[in-house]
Parts: C-alpha cells; structure tokens; sequence
C-alpha cells in the first residue's frame, strides 16, 4: 500500500550509529564514592494512551459480547510500570544520546557496525564498557541505576481501546526511536488483524524512585536528559521539559509517552553516615538546585545526537497512522 504509506508519515526515527563509543573501566562496588542516593520521579502520561503489557490476555465485555483483551501490567491487583520496563525505556535513550554500544534491539534486528557490538565486561580491561554499560550494567557488571516498579497516585482508571496489529521493522538504520504524536481513536467493534489493549488514559500520574549508586555528575547529568529534561537553552538556571518519553508497548500507534518530574532528590554521604541517613529517614531536598548542577555536565552527551533526538522527539501535532506501514 504505497500510497497509504504517503498519506500517513511513519512515527518514527532513526538516530544513526557513527565513530565509536567512548569506553572506560567502571567504578567497582567495594566502596562508595561519587554520588549515590535516590530521586522520587512522578509520571505523567501526556501521550493519548499509555499501554504497559502483563503478558495476559483477559476476557472483557465489549460492545455484547466477551473479547480478549491484552491487560495492563499488574502487582496484587494495582496498576503497576515495572521497573524493568522504565529502566529499558531511559536506557535506549541514554545509548542514542551518549553513543554508547547498542543492547536494546528488536530480534529482527542485526547491528551493523561492529564497533557498537555490545560491550564485554573484563575485569583487568582499562577500555572496557560504554557510558550506558556503566551506568545499568552489562553480564558480569552490576548497573548503578535502579528504578521501583511505579504505581498510580490517586486513582488511575483504565479504558479499552482498538488499535490495528504491529509489525516488527524490516531493515535497521541506526537507532529506533517512536515519535510523539496524536492516536487514531477506532471503533471498539472487533475485526481481524486488530486488537484490544488495556490502557491509561493522558492525565494519569504515577510515581517510581530512581536508586542510584556511584554515580559521577555527569553520569547524573546523562540520565536527566535521558528523562526528557535540559536546561533552558538562554538561561542554564532554568530546567525545562524536553520531549516525553516513550515507555511500554504499543509505540507505533503513538502510545506511552510520559513526562518524568524530579519531585525530591536525596544525595547521601558515602561510608556509615549513608547507613544512618536510612535508618534516621532524613528527608531529601528539594529537586531543582541538583537539577541545575548535574544538567551543566554535557561530557559525555554527543550534541549531534541529542539535538537530533530533541527535535524529533518533542511532541508533534500531527496524528498517528491507524493501520499497518
Ligand atoms: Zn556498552
């Protein structure tokens, strides 16, 4: 269907893999150094829907009659974003944006360049993981970040929706990213190559806290951008809302993106002050100051990359195709 492919424009884009990726040794996890501590995120959907998978189809009264149904992700009967799903999600970006190796890819999908094969953890090797490896870690080297499962603040109330069956890319060019755009709403009426999702409405909030350990300012200035934040590009005391960021399934028709606002950040001191902070519960401090001090680190950001990604990931007013492309 070439002309349908022309009327609707494919949501997504490549960012292209080039150069090599800068690797070093990782910090060890004997003893604390750098910053580690935890930031309370809250999640809003600002995409039309967000869908995040259990893997469980279930049986749902649709327009008469029962219709399966793919269910949104649970814990003990509460709406749930695993953790997994989260730290997948800020990984991919944080690959793309630092030209790290490439680990999250499709089954389909081959990499073509050799220099961006996924790292190898040696322990006596110098040169030896990308940014992204050190930050989540690769076999053999425990990753320094680490997200809870995420759960709704207030109610979040699902719906079901229709959407046309996906279909895995065919060729690679890079790096896969979805773009944000407007959802195609269907009728609930079942037909065939179509399926029913389970999903959040836009508005929905969710909170998860980011537990991180080790970590260099830059390294925490990555993983902020990775989130969708930057620094106001005339006035670096401001922090501003990027693009949102794509999470859970359902990307090519538009659906999951969030917007992650740091709510409180907590920097403990290393050694047994850390265990003490835990054990008194002393409270965090306000996000944005940090903010502001990780987001002046640019070292290991690749500009032609970010911007890239911040132009083509900022929301777009145009709508989503509704069938296969
Ligand atoms: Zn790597």
């Amino acid at each position: 269907m070439p002309g349908h492919a022309q009327a609707e424009p494919k949501p997504f884009f490549w960012i292209s893999l080039k150069g090599r990726p800068q690797r070093t040794a990782p910090p060890g996890h004997d003893r604390f150094r750098g910053l580690s501590g935890w930031m309370e995120l809250e999640i809003e959907v600002v995409s039309d829907y967000l869908y995040v998978g259990s893997g469980q189809l279930e049986l749902h009264s649709i327009q008469g009659g029962e219709q399966a149904c793919y269910a949104f992700a649970r814990r003990n009967q509460g709406l749930i974003i695993p953790g997994t799903s989260l730290k997948g999600a800020i990984r991919s970006i944080v690959e793309a944006i630092s030209n790290s190796c490439v680990r999250i890819a499709g089954r389909s999908e081959r990499i073509r360049s050799d220099a961006h094969k996924g790292c190898e953890y040696k322990e006596r090797d110098r040169e030896t993981l990308c940014p992204a490896c050190r930050l989540f870690g690769t076999t053999g080297y425990r990753g320094r970040v680490h997200f809870t499962d995420a759960v709704p603040v207030g109610e979040v109330k699902t719906e079901i929706i229709k959407i046309a069956d996906l279909w895995p890319p065919r060729q690679i060019r890079g790096r896969k990213f979805y773009q944000n755009k407007r959802f195609q709403r269907l009728d609930l009426k079942p037909a065939k190559n179509h399926r029913f999702l389970e999903a959040v409405p836009k508005g929905a909030r969710l909170q998860t806290t980011l537990f991180f350990e080790n970590l260099e300012e830059e390294e925490l200035g990555l993983l902020l951008r990775a989130l969708g934040l930057d620094q106001h590009p005339e006035d670096p005391q401001r922090v501003i809302f990027a693009f949102p960021v794509k999470v859970g399934g359902a990307k090519p028709r538009c659906l999951g993106g969030v917007r992650f606002t740091p709510k409180r950040i907590r920097l403990l001191e290393g050694g047994p002050a850390l265990f003490s902070a835990l054990l008194a519960g002393e409270s965090s401090s306000a996000a944005k100051p940090l903010l502001v001090r990780f987001l002046a680190h640019r070292e290991l950001l690749d500009p032609e990359a970010w911007e890239r990604f911040r132009q083509e990931a900022r929301p777009k007013n145009e709508f989503c195709p509704m069938e296969v492309y």
